[in-house]
């Protein structure tokens, strides 16, 4: 399996030295400085010269006497984002060494990888990533270590057409946001069985027990969702965010959505967007809006001064999880504690009944 090669030949080195050039060059001109930055310089010659290193210490090793995947050993799954990482780690267990690229409070949708970032997935055994163009400015430096032979992965791949949403006025591009519905996430545990039984048979058989294990875990989250939604009063069930990625949270759960910005990241909300929000959450005397971790917060500033104006009083019902897990280490560091505290947030500051601290008692009171 040529996916487990953890050192690169002469070719992959050249091509890892150019990529990182033109990283190199494309950070210098954005920042409008034609002059190399002595940092950026060290930082570019020295992964250049490590590269070469490794290169030749891989040279030195014979063809035949390279391992394929040794049982004993831990393989490198890259991941993109924390709640890949999240299933990744859930399925792999002891198997593999989780690298994820994208940290806490990332936004996926304008994450570009550095030079290091690509040094991580050039030496993967495995890359991991969500898909349907979550992580659209990585796409190329996925789709590069694809064609060089790596095992390049999406744990949407082989959602059922019927799972993934296409909203309005999006062309027809889907949404990605799919970790917001429970059950749909769980096919995606499914994909990463799957995917990593192909890549490792050897351990086939741990990574449908570690899914069956976790499988249980989620079930008992999206009950905890459906019950805890469903005790808000039905007026007020709308859930107000900055940007769209609460859609499939909100078929799944019924709750409505409504939010400033669409589901990209990348564009700004118009005045129009914020005024017709403000008359909407005025109409429908609706008492909490949300803050997302990865999203700046200024546009719900704009909402909320603007209900005040119409006589109204919003407060921010608290901090959701959107596109990001919390602190690593932490309970909202997991998948389960991020979907546990966005629920329970929501639940409380609508007017709903839940435990204070949630499914599991381990929520931070915020
Ligand atoms: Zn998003």
């Amino acid at each position: 399996m040529d996916s487990t090669e953890n050192c690169l030949n002469s070719k992959e080195i050249s091509e890892v030295a150019g990529l990182i050039f033109k990283e190199f060059c494309k950070n210098a001109l954005s920042s409008l400085n034609l002059y190399f930055s002595g940092l950026q310089m060290k930082h570019a010659v020295a992964l250049c010269f490590l590269l070469l290193l490794c290169g030749c210490q891989d040279n030195s090793q014979p063809e035949a006497n390279r391992p394929q995947l040794d049982p004993s050993k831990q393989y490198q799954a890259v991941v993109t984002t924390g709640m890949v990482g999240d299933l990744v780690r859930h399925v792999a267990a002891e198997h593999a060494e989780v690298i994820g690229l994208m940290g806490e409070g990332v936004d996926p949708h304008l994450f570009r990888p550095t030079a290091a970032d690509n040094g991580k997935m050039m030496n993967a055994d495995i890359i991991i990533y969500s898909g349907l163009m979550l992580e659209g400015p990585l796409q190329p430096a996925l789709e590069q270590a694809s064609k060089r032979g790596k095992t390049v992965a999406s744990v949407t791949e082989n959602l059922p057409q019927n799972t993934v949403r296409f909203p309005d006025g999006f062309g027809h591009h889907p949404d990605p946001h799919v970790w917001g519905d429970i059950k749909t996430w769980t096919l995606c545990l499914d994909q990463v069985v799957d995917v990593l039984s192909k890549f490792d048979p050897d351990h086939a058989e741990d990574y449908k027990k570690n899914a069956a294990v976790y499988r249980d875990e989620l079930q008992e989250i999206d009950s905890y969702a459906r019950k805890a939604i469903a005790s808000i009063p039905e007026d007020r069930r709308y859930l107000v965010t900055a940007h769209d990625a609460f859609e499939y949270f909100a078929s799944a759960y019924k709750i409505q959505v409504k939010s400033v910005q669409g589901i990209s990241t990348e564009s700004d909300p118009g005045v129009q967007d914020i005024n017709e929000l403000v008359d909407f959450l005025v109409e429908n005397k609706i008492p909490a809006i949300f803050v997302e971790a990865t999203v700046n917060s200024a546009n719900l500033q704009a909402v909320i001064e603007g209900a005040k104006q119409q006589d109204w009083e919003v407060i921010i019902g608290g901090m959701l999880y959107s596109d990001s897990l919390g602190t690593p280490g932490t309970y909202e560091g997991t998948y389960i504690g991020m979907m546990d505290s966005n629920i329970t947030t929501i639940t409380r500051a609508l007017g709903g009944t839940v435990p204070q601290k949630g499914l599991h008692g381990k929520l931070r009171i915020r």
